[in-house]
């Protein structure tokens, strides 16, 4: 009704307010598998195994070898906005090395899902000694639902940490109902997850989907290592090295290091380029049309080439702070970094004769 002071605007409960924050972090299962990637990287992983049922929305888990968890740390980690990785905005704007830093992944996926997380410090980093099979050698089970801890109980596991995430929006039927087919569901976490395991050879990176294993880089290797066991043979066998630094044009980007395919070894869809600002995977106009404009011709009309593409900038030319669903970069010059990716790739085609020769363009 409508009494003289009396107001439609209402204060929100925790719950909703939660549930709401919590679609923007996680639109979908691959967000979730981002999400827990990322904390197996920055826990200093040398193995992530993902495995996904139906696309990931009835399974999401993610294990790893990493540092680990101690019952208290994982009490504490699935609080909102906890994290281990900063202390201030100071922090933030010295720049950060981990993937990670909001503190609200965790919390946030275990508000929209049933979440089940084991840990268990690694050896390394607890006080050896005893050797006598005490609480050390026990991980800690957190069972947390719907953003409630529902219980905490020790647990024999290996070192590291397994998360599991089932019935990705429960909670949240107009959510859930957003999802897509298993296999549109399925090519984002593909996606996420080779993006991580082509930037990382040095971490054994798997994928399986319903049982069955879809790549596994072995963690020993170089980039062509990796891009061989995510994309086979084939590929593989058709990139060519870029690296180039002091002869780039001028602009922001220091180095574009990587490879690209042969002009012959292409697809009608840009999935295939993985690209990265200082680390992060990325997209960036700028630098696709950069790669795009050095193949020129040779592609035929809405042909992508495969191109695995490092790109460093100083730490102030970009923005790490944006928001997490947001991959999408923009630079101050656009335009110097387009000629600069467009020249590093150009000169590496030239030299393995992959191009015919072109009018200079102004
Ligand atoms: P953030 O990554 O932004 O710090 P998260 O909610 O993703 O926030 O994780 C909270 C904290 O939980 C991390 O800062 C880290 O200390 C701990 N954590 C999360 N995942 C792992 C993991 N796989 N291994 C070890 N520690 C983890
Ligand atoms: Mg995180």
């Amino acid at each position: 009704d409508e009494t003289p002071g009396g107001t439609d605007i209402r204060q929100l409960d925790d719950d909703t307010v939660a549930r709401i924050a919590a679609g923007e972090v996680v639109e979908r299962p691959a967000s979730a598998v981002k999400e827990l990637v990322e904390n197996s990287l920055d826990a200093d992983a040398e193995s992530v195994d993902v495995a996904v049922e139906a696309g990931g929305t009835e399974l999401v888990r993610v294990a790893d070898d990493g540092r680990g968890m101690s019952e208290a740390d994982l009490r504490a980690a699935v609080r909102q906005h906890t994290t281990s990785k900063i202390e201030s905005l100071e922090d933030l704007e010295s720049g950060v090395a981990t993937l990670g830093f909001r503190g609200e992944a965790l919390h946030t996926i275990g508000s929209v899902s049933r979440t089940t997380i084991r840990s268990r410090p690694r050896a390394d980093s607890r006080d050896s000694g005893t050797g006598s099979g005490g609480e050390a050698d026990v991980g800690t089970e957190l069972v947390y639902e719907g953003g409630e801890v529902v219980s905490v109980e020790p647990t024999g596991c290996p070192e590291g940490t397994v998360v599991e995430v089932e019935d990705l929006f429960y909670n949240t039927p107009a959510r859930r109902k957003f999802l897509k087919t298993t296999a549109t569901e399925f090519a984002h976490v593909n996606r996420v997850v080779t993006r991580y395991a082509l930037a990382n050879p040095d971490v054994a990176v798997s994928l399986s989907h319903d049982g069955r294993e879809v790549f596994a880089t072995t963690g020993q290797g170089d980039l062509q290592a990796a891009v061989l066991a995510v994309y086979g043979r084939e590929v593989a066998s058709s990139m060519i090295p870029v690296d180039v630094d002091e002869q780039l044009p001028p602009g922001p980007l220091e180095s574009v290091t990587g490879v690209v395919s042969h002009p012959e070894t292409n697809r009608s869809s840009r999935e295939y380029l993985a690209t990265y600002v200082n680390g992060r995977a990325v997209t960036a106009d700028a630098i696709r049309e950069g790669i795009m404009g050095a193949y020129g011709t040779q592609l035929g009309g809405d042909r992508y080439p495969f191109a695995v593409l490092f790109h460093e900038v100083p730490g102030d030319a970009v923005d790490v702070n944006v928001h997490p669903r947001k991959r999408e970069v923009r630079f101050d010059d656009d335009d110097a970094v387009r000629r600069q990716v467009d020249a590093a790739v150009e000169s590496a085609l030239l030299e393995h004769g992959l191009l015919r020769s072109r009018a200079p363009r102004g």
